[in-house]
């Protein structure tokens, strides 16, 4: 006899039936607080009342979602902290989620990213804070009755049971009669491109597809918010670019609004609207890819986010409007505040620094070229500085141009590309 015992958001393994749980939880129809018992793929005892009820509310998420209307963010979360004990994993979040916004949660590993994402999905309860959507505060709601649902990292999908009715899960425990479902599963498969494949069982899948498959189970009940934790970190990394344009094809298309959890910054760059970056459950910085990369508010942002030249400088004076900076390098000025005789950090990516002076030039004076690696799309050198202090200096430059080590150039950045940072 299959049996699990759900206790929190930890399943404990009784015959490995755990990932049934999972997969009723990616439904919502177990709340971290719950507990349920198994048996065969199905809910036993007291929880099935529960279940039950789950089930009824799912159909007022569904009409919650599709009745959402306009005016204010879709979500909001005003000053949302989690604490297990000391141990303190998001500390006092704002965020604003807009309707039809691909968001991107990122951050390293134990920056609060998940359990960010499961205080949307309603199975973690936060410490303080509240969370709202479309104004009204949900806080308390449990997950089935939010219009919210979670595509996991390891998809949970029920591998007894088809694509098909996999994909149809979701409706049926929302009483869609079997027509409706049909045509919607249907659908679902078309979207993610497993158009004819509802009838193979899931073990005949690749794990592309299981991550298709995961989707499509996702969507398919037209969730006004779908949650996505690390979908694709279990894809190698061409299926993962792969599936990374598809999100955004599928986003586009459906026009929900996706919030998707990731460490990887070039994939966060390369699918999202929105760029959260998180540190220690704190937000160190929120914007537009390009303006997350380009302009990294923190030193954190600039290091996390690709490859940075950080420089440590002192504030000189101010002139023109413009705030005059002593670094290692040279002395420069930027645009900027910070009072007089305070240390500051710059950061300049390792594309801007140039051999030929740009528009806008600053110098940054003579450097010697110690090494260098051809990688492809551009040359990766690493350089130093000339004079005492021997800074280490990291520089792309264009393949079409020639460099070699030994060679002693002069390096530049265009005003604009120098940053400066906040501590
Ligand atoms: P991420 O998803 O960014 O890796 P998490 O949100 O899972 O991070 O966790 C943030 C921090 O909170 C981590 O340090 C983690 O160990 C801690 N944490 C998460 N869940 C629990 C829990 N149930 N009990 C105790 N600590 C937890
Ligand atoms: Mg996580």
């Amino acid at each position: 006899m299959g049996m699990s015992v759900v206790t929190g958001v930890l399943v404990v393994k009784v015959t490995g039936r755990d990932f049934v749980a999972t997969a009723y939880r990616a439904h919502g129809y177990l709340r971290s607080s719950g507990a349920g018992v198994f048996s065969r793929g199905r809910l036993k005892g007291d929880p099935t009342l529960k279940y039950a009820r789950y089930a009824n509310r799912g159909n007022q998420a569904s009409a919650m979602a599709e009745g959402i209307s306009s005016g204010g963010p879709l979500v909001e979360l005003r000053g949302i902290r989690k604490a297990y004990g000391e141990m303190v994993a998001v500390d006092t979040v704002d965020l604003v989620i807009e309707r039809g916004e691909f968001v991107v949660l990122l951050g390293p590993s134990g920056s609060g990213k998940t359990t960010i994402l499961s205080m949307i999905g309603g199975f973690v309860e936060p410490s303080a804070g509240a969370v709202y959507l479309e104004g009204s505060d949900i806080t308390r709601l449990p997950p089935s009755r939010r219009p919210t649902v979670t595509v996991f990292q390891d998809y949970a999908l029920f591998p007894h049971m088809s694509v098909g009715s996999n994909v149809g899960f979701g409706l049926e425990m929302r009483r869609v009669a079997r027509a409706e479902r049909r045509r919607r599963v249907a659908e679902a498969l078309r979207l993610v491109g497993l158009e004819g494949f509802g009838a193979r069982a899931i073990h005949q899948l690749s794990g592309g597809q299981r991550q298709r498959v995961a989707l499509a189970r996702a969507i398919v009940v037209q969730p006004a918010v779908l949650l996505l934790d690390e979908p694709l970190g279990a894809l190698d990394l061409n299926l993962r670019r792969q599936m990374q344009e598809e999100l955004v094809g599928l986003q586009k298309q459906l026009g929900v609004t996706f919030v998707h959890v990731t460490h990887d910054q070039e994939e966060a760059m390369s699918i999202a609207d929105k760029i959260v970056v998180l540190n220690h459950g704190r937000i160190e910085d929120l914007g537009s890819p390009d303006r997350v990369y380009l302009s990294p508010a923190t030193l954190f942002t600039a290091t996390f986010m690709g490859e940075s030249n950080i420089f440590t400088a002192t504030v000189s004076g101010r002139r023109n409007g413009l705030l005059r900076l002593r670094t290692p390098l040279a002395e420069v000025e930027v645009e900027g505040e910070a009072p007089e005789g305070a240390t500051v950090h710059l950061s300049v990516r390792p594309e801007h620094i140039k051999l030929e002076a740009p528009p806008d030039a600053i110098s940054l004076g003579e450097v010697t070229i110690e090494e260098m690696v051809f990688q492809g799309t551009h040359r990766r050198c690493h350089a130093v500085s000339a004079g005492d202090g021997r800074t280490d200096l990291l520089l792309r430059v264009p393949v079409e141009q020639a460099v070699h080590p030994g060679d002693r150039p002069e390096v530049f950045v265009r005003r604009r590309d120098v940053v400066l940072l906040a501590d």
